[in-house]
């Protein structure tokens, strides 16, 4: 069921899950979920649960989506915004509602073609594209507002850290499968601060050594 009534009570299950942003909510309750991964799994896309995006990659959970936005956003009108780990653009979609700009890079082309496809025909314009590592960011378009990464890290990619801009914030999951941490990084006139907010599981961010 893709009706509206089954994405209102996705709404209603995050607010009881503690999400409180309006403009969150309101941005997770206009993507359309069920266009952004297969049609068989379509029946399933307003269920609180990661789905398989194929590529051994999975579509997050509208939960941790909606309180890595809330995170990121902290009540801010956001002017551009990084997101690594591009995937079924279900993030995508939902920063694109809350920030003028967004910028999203992922490692998998022949998945993030499927995924461009899939935002354009659903509307979705404000997003430029890059194919790449996203662990050494996209300086060009620096500093930003916010970042949020997909993946998780093994460590904090100090290339993401220097693009950030003054009072801006990084939500990133680190650690390994077991054990790992979603961290708020804000950046400061005099340097970083880190809170730890939950455990979560992600893929791994997968770093181009070479
Ligand atoms: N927000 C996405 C999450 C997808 S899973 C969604 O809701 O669909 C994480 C994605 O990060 C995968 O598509 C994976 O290929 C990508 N990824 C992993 N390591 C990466 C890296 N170093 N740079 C860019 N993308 C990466």
């Amino acid at each position: 069921m893709t009706s509206q009534r089954t994405r209102e009570r996705l709404i209603q299950r995050l607010r009881t899950e503690g999400i409180r942003d309006d403009v969150v909510l309101g941005a997770i309750r206009a993507v359309p979920r069920h266009l952004l991964i297969d049609e068989a799994l379509a029946s399933r896309a307003y269920e609180d649960t990661a789905l398989p995006i194929g590529y051994g990659q999975t579509i997050s959970q509208p939960y941790i989506v909606a309180r890595m936005t809330e995170v990121l956003r902290a009540g801010r009108l956001l002017d551009k915004v990084l997101e690594v780990g591009t995937g079924s653009g279900y993030q995508t979609a939902v920063l694109a509602r809350i920030a003028k700009q967004v910028y999203t890079i992922e490692r998998l082309e022949p998945l993030q073609k499927l995924t461009r496809g899939r935002l354009v025909r659903v509307g979705v314009r404000n997003v430029q594209y890059r194919f790449g590592d996203g662990s050494r960011g996209w300086p060009e378009h620096a500093p930003y507002d916010g970042i949020i990464v997909t993946a998780a890290a093994a460590s904090l990619p100090e290339a993401l850290l220097s693009q950030l801009a003054i009072g801006a914030r990084l939500v990133i999951p680190v650690g390994p499968d077991s054990v790992q941490e979603l961290l708020l990084i804000q950046r400061h006139e005099t340097g970083y601060t880190r809170e730890h907010l939950e455990r979560v599981s992600f893929v791994p961010l997968v770093e181009d050594l070479s």
